[in-house]
């Protein structure tokens, strides 16, 4: 299906056609980085749930991976459900990020070694009812944190997309166990109308019997495994953190577009780029020439 006339308004899509961004969520990575310094020291990084990959387009050119590492290993690893189309220097791994078995392919990837950077926009497919999407997105975001608890190195960044819901303190909380600094972010070219925002996870501790997909943070414990010492342990893992609240920041150029602008109408008689006409719109004619026809008065 097309796109519609407003998404066609939207400066940032527009962008991201004019410079070849295959989506435009690739301004929100842009934002990130320059607010945070994102690509300082980055040699090897992962980009979950990456298709259609505008954010490894931005990582492929600001990484530089077309030239390839000295000892031959990646510097970027994408991973998605679904395939995408190749990219300079990008390994595709066409995988769940919820499988054990995803991370062990991505260290594979790095010869051994850990990245620098990961990062998530992931987002499951909506079913329009809230409740069960916003439940399906902490789980995504849940499998994001515990691959990359497995995958980073020590004082490496985490950044991913939330939607700042009801709990959104509690996952504050379980990210400040393992990052120094835990920022929420909200890129300019992020709709303010949408709960979206990103939280950018700076300074990894690793730490003995850190979570990872095998035993990953917050697993549904049953209740009668409470008293098992290794519950008891992994619970007690979260009794010694205060509650955090993370400081919001808004990136990107505050003087320049925000996402809710549209770019200028065109003048009535531009025939370039105008919209196109809606492919409902002969129906809407011929329904109006009938409701005329049936109103004239009658000979
Ligand atoms: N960052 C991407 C870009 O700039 O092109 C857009 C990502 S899109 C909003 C969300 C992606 O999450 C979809 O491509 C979807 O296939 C992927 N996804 C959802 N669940 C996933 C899972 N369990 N494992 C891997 N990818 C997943």
């Amino acid at each position: 299906m097309g796109k519609s006339t407003a998404v066609k308004r939207d400066v940032y899509f527009r962008a991201a056609k004019e410079e070849g961004y295959r989506a435009r969520s690739a301004y929100k990575l842009l934002q990130l980085a320059e607010q945070f310094q994102l690509w300082d020291s980055v040699e090897r990084c992962v980009d979950l749930c990456a298709a259609p990959g505008s954010w490894s387009q931005v990582l492929s050119q600001k990484l530089k991976a077309e030239v390839p590492a000295a000892d031959g290993s990646a510097k970027i690893v994408a991973v998605d459900l679904q395939p995408m189309a190749p990219l300079p220097g990008v390994v595709q791994i066409e995988g769940d990020i919820t499988k054990p078995s995803t991370a062990e392919q991505i260290i594979s990837h790095f010869k051994g070694r850990r990245a620098d950077l990961v990062v998530c926009d992931g987002a499951p497919d909506v079913t329009g009812l809230h409740d069960l999407d916003e439940f399906v997105q902490a789980q995504l975001l849940l499998a994001a944190t515990n691959i990359t608890l497995q995958v980073l190195r020590p004082g490496g960044t985490f950044v991913a997309k939330i939607f700042r819901g009801r709990d959104i303190g509690l996952l504050y909380d379980q990210l400040r166990c393992f990052f120094d600094r835990v920022t929420c972010a909200k890129p300019r070219s992020s709709r303010n109308s949408s709960m979206e925002a990103f939280v950018v996870c700076e300074g990894y501790r690793e730490q003995p019997d850190t979570p990872d997909l095998t035993k990953p943070l917050l697993d549904f414990v049953d209740i009668s495994d409470y008293a098992t010492p290794t519950a008891d342990k992994r619970l007690n893992r979260l009794k010694g953190s205060i509650r955090v609240i993370a400081p919001f920041v808004a990136c990107g150029d505050l003087s320049g577009f925000d996402a809710e602008m549209h770019a200028p109408l065109l003048p009535k008689d531009s025939a370039k780029d105008a919209p196109p006409a809606p492919a409902y719109r002969e129906f809407l004619e011929l329904r109006r020439a009938s409701a005329l026809a049936a109103n004239a008065p009658q000979p």
